[in-house]
């Protein structure tokens, strides 16, 4: 049957992409379908990464994927600054997609764009998934879902948890002369971006994206909020992309592989919750998920049980960071300004990427005990 498929996979985003690479690569016939024309970034993103996420991907570092070279300056509610000096990268986040799709086509993988799904169904008899299209039907040993925070695939399978989103919302800005051109900024601060943080991004001289995360609070308001309390740098600078998304930061959902599919990316809860950065993170997901559907359907087992060797191989490592930087969220979503005032006087740059990536978070909780306020508030949760 020419529509039966080893692997099908939903959604052509990072996670989507890494799993069209890697199911290929796998030997797998493979098929990667998406609902807009063009495979590209579809929705606002800032589009920042360490310097390991394309390490991860495969890809090398070409200039047409490097927008900007850039450290990191993270700023609390009176600006003070905490600069952390590891590079990272601006990226061009659609040609970080293709790039990984050239990949999975040049293993083999055939990709369909304006290819919308509407259904995803395991078929008991046959044991196989019948993925519904706008335009037909194909069939698939597995299925992976990685078609967005709204992921028809996990609705259809009954897969109904969604980690907790934080409302964003995000604005290209030109025409300014924006500063430290190598550097992108974080404002941690509830007047500015409650329960969340405001970003500044330079792309370059000319160019910035300037958001805020907020919970519990209208986005917009408080990202004009933002602009006009920082209106000696951001102040008549022209508006030419104006949009918001949901990013799910409530950590990885309980349940995310049913017989015949397993659901990755930001409907699965793969973003790191306290920086909501979800591009390394679900790339990585696609290589593992995709290495994991090949095999089992090559196998002609395509059971949740065998499936169930994503979580596994996902969870050591990556499910383990996302865990500790939730732990880490909740402690700091409820501290109020002044409390996140002395946090930056006692934090250094190693301290403030371990909580945010949530690695070595017990070093700094111990670090914390020694201060009597910090010790009561923060230490003791983050143990
Ligand atoms: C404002 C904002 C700023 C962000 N900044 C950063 C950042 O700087 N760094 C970072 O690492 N992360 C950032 N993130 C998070 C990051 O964008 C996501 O976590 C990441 O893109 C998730 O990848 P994904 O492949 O799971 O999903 P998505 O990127 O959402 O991709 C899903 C794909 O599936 C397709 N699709 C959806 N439904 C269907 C369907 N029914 N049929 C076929 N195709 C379908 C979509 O068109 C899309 O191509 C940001 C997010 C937002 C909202």
């Amino acid at each position: 049957m020419s529509n039966l498929y080893d692997v099908i996979i939903v959604g052509a985003g990072p996670a989507g992409a890494a799993a069209a690479k890697s199911a290929a690569k796998n030997g797998a016939k493979t098929l990667i379908l998406e609902k807009y024309p063009t495979i590209q970034a579809n929705k606002p993103c800032g589009e920042a990464v360490g310097s390991k996420a394309l390490e991860t991907a495969g890809i090398s570092p070409k200039s047409d994927i490097i927008v900007n070279v850039a450290y990191a300056q993270v700023y609390s509610p009176s600006l003070k600054r905490i600069d952390i000096k590891d590079k990272g990268y601006l990226i061009n986040k659609s040609r970080f997609i293709q790039e990984l799709v050239i990949h999975a086509v040049d293993y083999g993988c055939n990709v369909k764009v304006r290819e919308e799904v509407k259904e995803v169904n395991y078929d008991q008899n046959e044991k196989l998934m019948k993925v519904k299209t706008v335009h037909g039907e194909y069939l698939a040993k597995v299925v992976i879902g990685a078609d967005g925070y709204a992921s028809v695939t996990a609705k259809s399978l009954g897969i109904n948890e969604k980690p907790e989103p934080i409302p964003t919302v995000q604005y290209i800005m030109v025409g300014k002369n924006f500063r430290d051109v190598d550097a992108v900024r974080f404002y941690v601060a509830n007047k500015w971006a409650p329960k969340g943080y405001a970003w500044i991004f330079p792309k370059n001289e000319k160019m910035a994206e300037v958001g805020v995360g907020v919970r519990g609070a209208p986005a917009k308001i408080f990202l004009d909020k933002f602009i006009n309390d920082f209106k000696y740098e951001l102040g008549g600078a022209e508006v030419i992309d104006y949009r918001g998304a949901p990013v799910p930061i409530g950590g990885l959902i309980e349940e995310n592989i049913v017989d015949g599919a397993i659901i990755i990316g930001d409907p699965a809860g793969t973003v790191i919750p306290l920086t909501g950065a979800g591009i390394h993170s679900s790339v990585a997901a696609g290589l593992i998920a995709g290495e994991v559907a090949a095999k089992a359907a090559l196998e002609n087992n395509n059971s949740k049980q065998r499936l169930m060797e994503f979580r596994i191989k996902y969870d050591e490592y990556w499910g383990s960071r996302i865990r500790k930087s939730l732990k880490v969220m909740r402690v700091l979503e409820s501290l109020p300004d002044e409390m996140l005032d002395e946090l930056a006087d006692v934090l250094s740059d190693q301290d403030i990427l371990d909580l945010a990536n949530g690695l070595d978070i017990k070093r700094v909780a111990l670090k914390l005990l020694s201060h009597p306020r910090l010790a009561f508030s923060i230490a003791k949760s983050l143990l």
